[in-house]
């Protein structure tokens, strides 16, 4: 193929300038003759044209790339055959692919990356909508006219070279791009559907931000890997000011597991809206979208692959070799999609080597600092998820993956379970409850409770007089609630009633609140009727709700003639210790009687 010289394709498409040149076609400007407007000719490069089987496929698949009528979407008008070759006729785009933006601009505002975000997400939406899955979403593929429109390009396109028929191509021997935008089931050689090209729209997002992607390596296979296997730096960790709700959605498309991403193109292009708009995102935090269950979508359609464990990038070329099976399975799906030679290849299994095993520490119920620093220092990688958890404190690892003790090979990945603590609940209102009630009720909806005592005037002695947070608050589980419960009335001297008739004394002991009741007892010093001194004694403290005042009244002096007969008192004579109670039956003790 030259890139000079009035050359018409199909009779009609006549060359006039190559525009750039790609990883599988050269790009040209051309004019319509016959509908005089200027269009762009994508060129295969020859070796590609060489297999009939990938040839029905590309048509298929201009085909549908052909049907799709959407503003983000660049037109395809045409497919045809010349000079050995095959090309694709569309619509012909002035102004820039973001891999040159990228490349002069640098690092794009991220108000900016949000709007290009929602108009590939259109594109896609639309695309996906009618059965076309991209499968190349990348800044070469993203165009931005000099008017500000987004336009994104070859949709399908990549699927004619990623088919079922994908072995024969191992024999063009070029590489098709890198695996840079791969998605991580992309990667794997896994079926892919619409959440893929989300994946790889969250790796543009993450260039255009910060102008890299978020994985790199020396070789498609070991960014591939990466994709598989690592997590990606949040641009906020890079140093890289990116807006929080923004950073979430991007990094919320780089999960590993599609089901964490996105359902649909339409829903992130509404988050990227509500982010434009100012609303609260619905995309969650950085490190728990980030940290999708990286084993769960790690089953590899090798044979004799260890099951949910790709060994790591980095120990791909160790000397170790152990689950080979998949370091094989992943490479043949990978060069094969990627067209790349046997040789390298070859030449890259032959780098595989065995690997040690280790005794997983148990970390369980460690700090996550702690835990993380244990494992790293053990040989192994830490991915953590965060969950919320009733019982575990927030930063507390209460699971791990492998389990502590077992062995695993050096360089496995452990997936900790970090609790985020708990959930809120409703504090109960349990004032006027009594003390072990409000107890019980309140650790039963999953707080602790403290309870404080305190005099009051007012409130039975052992109810609850109040609480802290109030009943009805929403509070996170396991927050302290003290409530104070009353001890009755505040403790009050008695006062010195001796000497005094008993029925002053009663009064008076009455005011200060207490009850009374009395019994008599024989004295020389004291006359009769008159308090000898009471029970708890003058000047003790306490609580007059609780206390009975036990009066001590004399009955005069044991041995005088003039003492009335005992039944003219209304209590019981035989109220001393020292004398048989013989004209009473009854106990000494129920002779008092309460005024
Ligand atoms: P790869 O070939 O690996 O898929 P790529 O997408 O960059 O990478 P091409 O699709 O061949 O490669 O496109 C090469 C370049 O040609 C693009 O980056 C873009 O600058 C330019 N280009 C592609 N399509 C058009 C078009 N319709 N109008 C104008 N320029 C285009
Ligand atoms: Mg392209």
């Amino acid at each position: 193929m030259s890139d000079q010289g009035p050359t018409v394709f199909k009779g009609r498409y006549e060359l006039h300038r190559k525009l750039a040149r790609g990883g599988m076609s050269d790009v040209y400007l051309a004019r319509d003759q016959v509908l005089d407007r200027p269009v762009a000719v994508k060129v295969l490069f020859p070796e590609y044209a060489k297999d009939a089987t990938f040839v029905e496929r590309f048509r298929r698949e201009a085909q549908a790339a052909a049907k799709l009528n959407q503003p983000n979407i660049v037109s395809v008008y045409d497919w045809g055959e010349e000079l050995g070759t095959y090309f694709i006729a569309m619509e012909y785009i002035e102004g820039r692919s973001l891999s040159e933006i990228i490349r002069s601009d640098g690092a794009m505002p991220p108000r900016r990356v949000a709007e290009i975000g929602a108009d590939v997400a259109a594109a896609l939406g639309f695309a996906h909508r009618n059965g076309v899955v991209h499968r190349d979403v990348k800044p070469g593929n993203v165009m931005i006219e000099t008017s500000g429109q987004v336009k994104v390009a070859d949709f399908g396109i990549a699927q004619a070279l990623t088919g079922p028929e994908q072995a024969q191509l191992t024999r063009a021997g070029s590489v098709m791009g890198t695996a840079t935008y791969f998605s991580p089931e992309q990667a794997q050689g896994k079926q892919v559907d619409n959440r893929s090209d989300l994946y790889s729209l969250g790796c543009v997002l993450f260039e255009m931000l910060t102008t890299r992607p978020p994985f790199d390596g020396d070789s498609p296979v070991a960014i591939a890997y990466k994709h598989v296997q690592e997590l990606a730096v949040p641009p906020s960790s890079m140093g890289i000011a990116v807006p929080a709700p923004l950073e979430a959605i991007v990094m919320k498309l780089l999960s590993k597991n599609p089901d964490n991403r996105y359902a649909t193109a339409e829903d992130l292009r509404a988050d990227l809206r509500r982010y434009l708009d100012g609303q609260p995102v619905t995309a969650a935090a950085v490190a728990a979208a980030a940290a999708a269950p990286l084993a769960a979508t790690m089953a590899v359609p090798a044979t004799g692959a260890p099951t949910g464990y790709v060994p790591p990038v980095d120990d791909y070329d160790a000397p170790r070799r152990r689950g080979s099976g998949v370091l094989i399975g992943i490479l043949v799906l990978l060069l094969i999609a990627l067209g790349v030679g046997l040789f390298y290849w070859g030449s890259n299994i032959s780098k595989g080597g065995a690997k040690k095993q280790v005794t997983v520490p148990t970390v369980v119920n460690l700090p996550v600092d702690q835990a993380t620093s244990l494992l790293t220092n053990a040989g192994f990688k830490v991915n953590v998820q965060q969950v919320p958890n009733d019982s575990k404190q927030a930063g507390i690892v209460f699971d791990q993956d492998p389990k502590g003790q077992s062995q695993a090979d050096e360089g496995t990945v452990v997936t900790l379970s970090v609790s985020q603590g708990v959930g809120d609940a409703e504090v109960p209102n349990v004032v006027g409850q009594a003390e072990s009630s409000a107890l019980a009720s309140l650790q039963n909806a999953g707080f602790v409770a403290i309870s404080q005592q305190q005099a009051d005037p007012t409130v039975a002695k052992g109810l609850v007089i109040s609480q802290t947070p109030n009943g009805g608050a929403k509070q996170a589980k396991g927050t302290k609630v003290t409530i104070v419960v009353s001890t009755g009335k505040d403790a009050v001297e008695i006062p010195d009633v001796s000497g005094q008739t008993a029925a002053n004394a009663a009064n008076k002991l009455g005011q200060a609140g207490f009850k009374t009741s009395q019994k008599e007892e024989f004295s020389n010093d004291v006359p009769k009727g008159r308090v000898i001194r009471t029970d708890p004694a003058a000047g003790a403290k306490a609580d007059p709700a609780s206390t009975t005042v036990l009066l001590i009244v004399s009955s005069g002096p044991e041995n005088t003639t003039t003492t009335p007969a005992p039944t003219t008192t209304t209590t019981k004579p035989a109220t001393t210790t020292t004398k048989a109670p013989t004209t009473t039956t009854t106990k000494p003790a129920s002779t008092t009687t309460t005024i």
